[in-house]
């Protein structure tokens, strides 16, 4: 059957050294994966961490050396960037194992998981879903990806933020509660994990707001640095 119309292309992430881009299936995000961050959110740390998702088209890909443009969202006041390492998944599976679990990543990149705060801070009171606080239009900016066979598994490397040339967060992913493998393992269980999806693996502590202007440096060692400007 033919469609009465066709659906705008996914959003396509560059690949380091590559000329074809990565097409963005799905985009699964880790809530309360560094205990910094968890305490500074008033979370319980006995708490385990959990996913939630955005639409792919939520996806904002920024290609090297350039400063990417992002819109400041309607409906909030409070708009906060957290920066996140991105596992790209290569291969399908269901089930997959700690151990196997490398052999399903493509590689690796530095997103952004743009939070309207005020609004997550209203649903949580309220006991609603979080979807128009975190999985709106835009609200994932992407650098590009790093292939695994180029920089190998990633369990430790250095990451932070900066606003305006001033750090606002700073760890290391080895700080991450669940681990790369153990991500992919957990999330595995509950959907069929697909080549383009992507995973926000969470955040380290230093959350705090952008206005418009702002200049957002991200960075992890051994990726390509993301660099945005809130306009
Ligand atoms: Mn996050």
């Amino acid at each position: 059957m033919t469609y009465f119309f066709t659906l705008s292309a996914p959003p396509a992430v560059p690949i380091v050294g590559h000329a074809l881009a990565f097409p963005v299936h799905r985009i699964y995000c880790v809530g309360r994966n560094y205990a910094d961050h968890t305490r500074e959110m008033g979370g319980d740390l006995r708490d385990p961490p959990f996913f939630f998702a955005k639409p792919a088209d939520a996806a904002l890909p920024v290609h090297a050396n350039t400063l990417g443009k992002v819109a400041y969202p309607e409906q909030t006041q409070d708009l906060h960037p957290e920066l996140e390492l991105v596992i790209a998944i290569g291969k399908e599976g269901k089930n997959i194992s700690q151990a196997s679990a490398h052999t399903y990543i493509f590689g690796y990149a530095i997103g952004l998981d743009m939070t309207r705060r005020d609004l997550q801070a209203e649903a949580k009171k309220l006991g609603r879903p979080w979807e128009i606080a975190k999985s709106y239009d835009h609200s994932a900016p992407i650098g590009p990806i790093t292939q695994r066979t180029q920089c190998g598994e990633l369990q430790q490397a250095t990451l932070w933020l900066e606003v305006n040339e001033a750090r606002r967060q700073s760890s290391d992913i080895n700080q991450m509660i669940w681990s790369v493998n153990e991500i992919i393992a957990y999330l595995s269980r509950y959907f069929a994990l697909m080549p383009g999806d992507l995973i926000y693996t969470g955040t380290p502590a230093g959350v705090a707001s952008v206005v418009r202007g702002d200049l957002i440096t991200a960075h992890i060692t051994g990726l390509e640095t993301l660099r945005i400007q809130i306009t």
